[in-house]
């Protein structure tokens, strides 16, 4: 049951086989089971959770229920829920409960769904590992000893395990699809300003951008019936017509044009991982793709722009964070200004540290011109190889990561190893362009996610391309078996 889809979980509501309150019970119990030792959620509010699974009864009792009405979602932490303890990860909102809800969980509420709980995730959602999280690491399913990925680690680990029906994450470089293919399931990333910001700390407004993390491309479609619209409170908000991004689902592929970048199977790439999606690739052919060899010239340099605007669009937004307001405030200090620096100090960690310098290095006069202008004119060179890809191929394929889930501890002291593994993600958000990875294998009993990259706007399709890839495969419905360590008396 527990593996169960979205559209199953919602058939089985709908005639009530099951209860809400008994389906979240059973997550519930789940998580107690499995969570102190995966670690994927950092806050349960089981009174909350089944106060919302009860209402999501009577609701459909009364016939009034869409969907998702009553199937219990995780919420990466990232998201402020009213009464809920909201933190991103961070000491600094250990103790912040959140006065007011993100559009996304309002979304949620609003067709009835479950919250399940809050999900771990790299401190301010800057990781791709999950490990710089406040609350602790978070253990692959997969196999304990590895990162989920991240920065939605918690997210991640809560989908591969089974600890909810589907969950919510949110992709500045990343951070869907590497998780998504590290702990083997399906996640989208869509088209900036198509989910609006409103209510989700930021880390990087230009590159941020929320998305499902499920098990298949039907429930990601599903899920983005929920989260996608237009919000006025967020200004990057696109007002657009709401879609149904199931509608094109069923389309067969015939004529699809695939382009694959000869980037994205350069040196780099793990060759396991390599061999994984070069099998996917051939699995398109015979559903009737044609192959485009394309080249996206500029995409080498996606890491080192990164790495000028996210920690500059990070350290402006993160500047709020000063122990007046809201967040930690460090408990002694000689003046204002003492106090700033010391809550600074003691409410963030390495990573978060590390990019504010960076951040305010490069946008500080003098050097704004080198660093920060110049990484613009160069994202505009990345977005622009995307146009013109697009002139010659409908969807683009590659690997979602270089390499499979590695060992915890193993790159945390190499910040640029670290950073390499978001290679093939971080031109897409450069680019403001929908991204997906999708369940396409395995390598050394570890899942392997493949990427396709759509054209603005173009999810329903993304989506219809990976859910026939889903008919014709099953690694999407592939569990992790969960061998709990023995407790040491
Ligand atoms: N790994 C990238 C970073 O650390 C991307 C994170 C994300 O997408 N939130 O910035």
């Amino acid at each position: 049951m527990i593996n169960s889809s979205l559209k199953q979980f919602g058939e089985m509501l709908h005639t009530k086989k099951i209860s809400s309150v008994e389906l979240t019970q059973s997550f519930l119990s789940r998580i107690q089971q499995y969570n102190p030792t995966i670690n994927a959620y950092i806050a349960l509010d089981e009174a909350k959770t089944l106060a919302q699974a009860k209402a999501a009864d009577s609701r459909i009792a009364a016939g009034n229920a869409a969907p998702l009405t009553g199937i219990p979602i995780a919420q990466k932490d990232i998201f402020c829920a009213k009464g809920w303890q909201t933190t991103c990860g961070s000491k600094m909102l250990a103790n912040f409960i959140a006065p007011y809800d993100a559009y996304v969980i309002t979304q949620f509420d609003a067709v009835g769904a479950v919250n399940l709980g809050k999900t771990n995730m790299d401190e301010f959602a800057m990781g791709s590992s999950n490990e710089t999280s406040y609350f602790g690491g978070v253990k692959n399913p997969w196999d304990f000893d590895r990162v989920p990925g991240g920065s939605s680690g918690g997210s991640a680990a809560a989908v591969a395990a089974r600890l909810c029906a589907a969950a919510t994450g949110t992709d500045t470089g990343g951070s869907i699809r590497q998780p998504a293919s590290l702990c083997g399931f399906t996640g989208l990333k869509p088209t900036y300003g198509v989910v609006s910001r409103y209510g989700m700390i930021a880390f990087a407004s230009s590159l941020d951008q929320a998305g499902p993390m499920a098990k298949s491309a039907e429930d990601c479609a599903l899920m983005m019936n929920v989260m996608a619209g237009f919000d006025e409170r967020d200004s990057t908000s696109l007002n657009r017509e709401k879609e149904d991004y199931t509608r094109s689902l069923n389309q067969p592929l015939a004529g699809l044009k695939i382009g694959l970048p000869k980037e994205f199977f350069a040196e780099g790439l793990d060759a396991s991982v390599g061999k994984v999606i070069e099998d996917a690739i051939a699995e398109y052919k015979k559903l009737g793709a044609d192959i485009v060899e394309i080249s996206l010239p500029n995409t080498g340099l996606s890491i080192p722009v990164y790495y000028v605007l996210a920690p500059a669009e990070a350290s402006s937004n993160l500047s709020r964070y000063d122990g007046v307001r809201y967040g930690h405030r460090a408990e002694s200090y000689t003046d204002l200004m003492d106090m700033y620096c010391k809550s600074r100090a003691e409410g963030f960690g390495a990573e978060v540290k590390r990019r504010i310098l960076i951040g305010t290095y490069v946008l500080s006069a003098g050097y704004y011109d080198a660093y920060y202008l110049k990484a613009q004119q160069i994202r505009r060179l990345i977005a622009q190889d995307f146009v013109e890809a697009f002139k010659q191929c409908d969807v683009i394929m590659g690997p979602a990561a270089p390499s499979t889930a590695f060992k915890a501890g193993e790159k945390v002291d190499d910040p640029v190893a670290m950073y390499l593994q978001d290679i093939y993600t971080i031109s897409t958000n450069l680019a403001g362009l929908p991204g997906m990875s999708v369940p396409a294998g395995f390598s050394n009993g570890l899942p392997v996610g493949l990427q396709i990259i759509g054209n603005y706007f173009d999810e329903a399709r993304m989506l219809n391309v990976a859910h026939q890839y889903q008919q014709v495969t099953n690694w999407h419905s592939k569990m992790p078996e969960l061998v709990l360590p023995k407790e040491v008396k």
